[in-house]
């Protein structure tokens, strides 16, 4: 495997980037994992992250199914370790968003909004991205509707409105409720969340469930809160909220490989130099502790490949 990962020439030059070319697209828990067991491994990644390192995770109101924690701890701290332990092994970090990878010639090229890179090997390590409302959004509104509670962590005192049956659904909800009251619709009566979630929404007195409850329209209300249409069996009814937060399903993000990319992806996966790992590539089965591990296999893997090539 060759040494350096590059910028191209007729593009803003960033200098010659240190160590061997692997990229890593995201670090969530995935993508940190296999940075880290690469770093152990003697290779020096380049990692890019639009967001911040921790990922979807943060969101997580109590992870009680990752080892080492007894009692179990919530996502945002867990994902304070995850990034000590990141940085302990100081990556290049490109804090930006990958927005195409093509491969031409054996090399993949990367490209963010100011630069193009080069990499042999490349690890989506790049998760999910929420699926679309089917409600329009009036654009005064667009700050208080959201698909992550990250950025409203902080409120107080607010009444939130969350769309969505699933487990992201009643984790956001228990979450927020320590300060909010919170109600969750269900545009149906059909549950897709653990049980043991659903009966901690239950017995939560701020937290408001309602089935048959399908969210219309999204409207700016006269008094600064945002007015939503609800059709619930039959009736069309009007809930004043400050904050609206769909939980309505996930899908992999890759929007940014290249239709090259997308149509070899099994050739270049059997080769070794194209890899996914975590939520990306995890239909059904999302959850830290595989996108961990996977991350630590897929770094073996590659660190073998290294040895394999020399
Ligand atoms: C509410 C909630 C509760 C949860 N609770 C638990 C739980 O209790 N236990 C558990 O095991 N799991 C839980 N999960 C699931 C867990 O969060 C995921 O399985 C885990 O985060 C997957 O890690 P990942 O690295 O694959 O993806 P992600 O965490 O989604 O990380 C992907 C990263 O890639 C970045 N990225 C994406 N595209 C680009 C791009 N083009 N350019 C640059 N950066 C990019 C993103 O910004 C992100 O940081 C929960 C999830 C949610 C939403």
């Amino acid at each position: 495997m060759r040494g350096i990962f590059q910028v191209s020439a007729g593009r803003r030059r960033l200098g010659v980037i240190r160590g061997d070319r692997v990229a890593v697209i995201g670090a969530g828990p995935a993508g940190i994992s296999a940075v880290i067991q690469l770093s152990r491994s003697g290779i020096r990644p380049t990692v890019f992250e639009e967001g911040e390192v921790g990922g979807l995770l943060r969101n997580a109101n109590l992870v009680e199914n990752y080892s080492g924690f007894p009692g179990g701890i919530s996502g945002m701290e867990l994902c304070g370790l995850f990034r000590r332990q990141f940085e302990a092994f100081s990556p290049e970090l490109i804090r930006e968003r990958v927005v195409r990878v093509d491969y031409d010639g054996g090399v993949f090229a990367i490209n963010t909004p100011s630069a193009e890179y080069f990499a042999d090997v490349v690890v989506v390590a790049s998760g999910t991205i929420s699926k679309k409302p089917d409600v329009a959004i009036p654009q005064g509104l667009t700050d208080r509707v959201f698909t992550e509670i990250v950025p409203i962590m902080g409120a107080s005192g607010k009444t939130i409105v969350i769309v969505g049956a699933g487990d992201a659904a009643f984790d956001y909800a228990l979450n927020l409720s320590r300060k909010n009251r919170v109600i969750i619709l269900n545009r149906g009566e059909r549950l897709s969340c653990l049980g043991v979630l659903f009966d901690r929404a239950m017995g939560n007195s701020r937290i408001e469930y309602r089935t048959n409850a399908s969210l219309t329209a999204i409207n700016p209300a006269k008094s600064g809160k945002i007015a939503l249409e609800i059709s619930a069996n039959g009736d069309i009814l009007t809930e004043f909220a400050d904050y609206l937060v769909f939980a309505i399903g996930r899908v992999p993000r890759t929007d940014f490989l290249a239709k090259k990319i997308s149509q070899n992806t099994e050739q270049l996966m059997r080769e070794g130099v194209l890899h996914f790992i975590g939520d990306v590539h995890g239909g059904r089965f999302r959850q830290t502790g595989i996108a961990v591990g996977e991350g630590i296999l897929t770094a073996m893997k590659i660190a073998e490949r290294r040895t394999g090539d020399e």
